[in-house]
């Protein structure tokens, strides 16, 4: 049967349900959960803060390449949040949403001004530092704290409305409350560390998207979900993600000795920070580009690259530059300022070496180390 909201109370009063889903779902996790993953086995906030937010929209295997070089340029949170932030977002670089990145380190410089260089322990203060939202506050309120808090991100979501067959639209912030108000409920009266890596590797291991492996999951045989044969119907939300399409046109300057030329992008929208390309509107005012150079565009294929809620078309345009090249008379043309206004400084000539002390965007990073086939002659014929 559907969970009905006022059981949220009931449970909440007895604890009843809650002590049997827990203790099998703890003691799944001491004998099928994940054990050696490099953030685990300590209590020390830094690494388990900084694994959290790595995690978020992003796959284990993944951050397991970042993680630890992460650590060793910042080994602690002093060191982090005395970094410069471009150095912060040249170690984030590939990992993507990199407002998490800028985050990170506003949430260093937080930590050690506010309260002194020691993560707290209680959820509402690990709140109220940026990019700390409630699900990760108690998770590393638990994992180092040993707090009796709740976790209920993505991942958790799905578990609980499939075993409880909770089958409100988590698309409304009152469902999420109520779902939220479950997970708390649910919580064990001890054992809060063994129970909260449960659910994170239920979620991740067995309870996935599609096609879960319920034969194997500790709540098999309580799971609403499973005796209705209703997986893929939980978690409900209504509102679906609207995917956008953007189309960019990437102006490659390079020169001789392999320098290209880099703008750091404005602090607010995609890859906010990073050091990009230039952009132009259209390959029409990328030919005028070359044309004021005195140099042949050469136009690259263009290819896909997905974000969230857009797929980003981008277009490579070479340009192989002279070394007499005026390059402040390129931006001067591309940002439309007349001869004599000043450029504003965002943009420098950035050798194959120095690049890794730039935050690059993942497509840029592989497009510089391996560029396309140019694209067919006629995309670029006058008209
Ligand atoms: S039985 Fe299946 S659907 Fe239910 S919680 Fe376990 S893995 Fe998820």
């Amino acid at each position: 049967m559907p969970v009905a909201p006022d059981r949220v109370a009931v449970w909440s009063a007895t604890e009843a349900p809650a002590s049997g889903l827990s203790a099998q779902l703890i003691a799944w996790q001491r004998q099928h959960g994940r054990h050696a993953l490099p953030w685990q086995g300590t209590r020390d906030p830094y690494r388990v803060w900084l694994s959290e937010i790595m995690l978020q929209q992003t796959q284990v295997t993944t951050v397991l390449g970042y993680y630890e070089r992460f650590l060793q340029h910042f080994p602690d949170v002093a060191a982090l949040a005395a970094a410069p932030q471009d150095a912060v977002l040249a170690q984030w670089a590939g990992l993507g949403y990199y407002s998490r990145a800028r985050n990170l380190h506003r949430c260093a410089q937080d930590v050690v001004g506010r309260f002194g260089g020691a993560f707290p322990s209680d959820p509402a203060d690990l709140e109220s530092l940026p990019g700390i939202g409630r699900s990760t506050a108690a998770a590393i309120a638990a994992f180092c704290f040993g707090r009796r808090t709740a976790i209920c991100d993505g991942n958790v979501r799905r578990v609980l409305s499939r075993v409880l067959g909770f089958d409100e639209d988590l698309a409304q912030a009152a469902a999420q409350r109520r779902l939220w108000d479950i997970a708390e409920a649910l919580l064990p009266a001890q054992d809060i560390e063994a129970y909260t890596q449960g659910l994170m590797d239920l979620g991740a291991t067995l309870c996935t998207p599609r096609r879960p492996d319920c034969e194997r999951c500790p709540w098999r045989d309580t799971c609403v979900a499973r005796a209705q044969q209703r997986q893929a119907d939980y978690p409900r939300r209504s509102r679906r993600l609207q995917r956008g399409r953007r189309d960019i046109v990437w102006l490659w300057l390079q020169e001789a000795d392999g320098a290209v030329w880099l703008c750091q992008r404005p602090q607010t929208g995609i890859w906010a920070g990073l050091w990009c390309l230039p952009e132009c509107d259209d390959l029409a005012q990328a030919r005028a580009v070359g044309a004021a150079l005195g140099v042949r565009p050469q136009v690259l294929a263009p290819f896909k690259h997905v974000l969230t809620h857009q797929d980003l078309w981008l277009q490579p345009v070479l340009l192989r530059l002279s070394p007499d090249v005026d390059v402040q008379a390129v931006e001067r043309h591309l940002r439309g300022l007349g001869p004599q206004e000043p450029v504003p400084a965002a943009c420098r000539r950035v050798l194959p070496h120095q690049r890794a002390a730039h935050g690059l965007p993942a497509p840029l990073q592989r497009l510089l180390e391996s560029p396309p086939q140019p694209a067919p002659a006629d995309l670029f014929s006058p008209g």
